[in-house]
């Protein structure tokens, strides 16, 4: 652990973008898509079901029990983990190598539990913590997007809690206190520095 005042900015080749659920790893992630075209996003295969505009092999790999399992036993997947005690979630890969391979910096948005195994399995990785501004807005944020039921939220809400406990584990950590900021944060974290002015 660093502090930001010793914090050097170095590329770092893999980094994981971790956080508490609702905190908008999400939406920081899509706007890094969107705007910097040298970060390679991995996407993620999971066992839940699409929500209302996802797309197959964009936001993940939408697959069944069956091949989530045959891709443990396969030995594909970097890191994974059951998510909010529900659906399970991982990396593969065999894309990051690849892209690690050709210098191009790779971003895993992830989980925490997720987001230690990548510290165990790749110490090299740099880790960032993205919190929110506070426990009211991240309570907001989770409520108000409305995709998830009333038990879900609950579920989710106590993982948070637990989530936000961790920090200290982390490299960096940014604050989402503005999606443009924070993204912008994490990329120059990553040694980018962005070709257009974002903010
Ligand atoms: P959602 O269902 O809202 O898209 O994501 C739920 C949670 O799963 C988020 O915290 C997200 O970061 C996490 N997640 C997404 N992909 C992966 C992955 O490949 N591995 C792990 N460990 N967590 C993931």
């Amino acid at each position: 652990m660093t502090t930001a005042a010793e914090t050097e900015i170095t590329p770092a080749r893999l980094t994981v973008l971790a956080g508490p659920t609702a905190v908008g790893k999400g939406t920081v992630a899509a706007y890094i898509r969107e705007h910097c075209p040298q970060v390679c996003l991995s996407v993620s295969a999971t066992t839940r079901k699409p929500r209302p505009g996802e797309i197959d092999g964009v936001h993940y790999y939408f697959v069944d029990d069956a091949e989530f399992d045959r891709m443990i036993a396969q030995h594909e997947l970097l890191e994974y983990a059951t998510v909010h005690n529900s659906y399970r979630y991982g990396t593969p890969e065999a894309p990051v190598r690849k892209a690690l391979a050709e210098g191009r910096p790779v971003l895993l948005e992830i989980d925490l539990q997720g987001a230690r195994q990548v510290r165990r399995n790749a110490p090299d990785a740099r880790l960032v913590f993205l919190s929110p501004p506070s426990w009211d807005e991240l309570v907001r944020r989770l409520v108000g997007r409305g995709t998830e039921t009333a038990e879900e939220q609950r579920r989710r809400l106590e993982t948070a809690k637990v989530e936000l406990d961790a920090r200290s584990e982390f490299d960096d950590e940014v604050v989402n206190d503005s999606v443009a900021r924070a993204a912008n944060e994490v990329v120059h974290l990553m040694g980018i520095h962005p070709q257009k002015e974002t903010r």
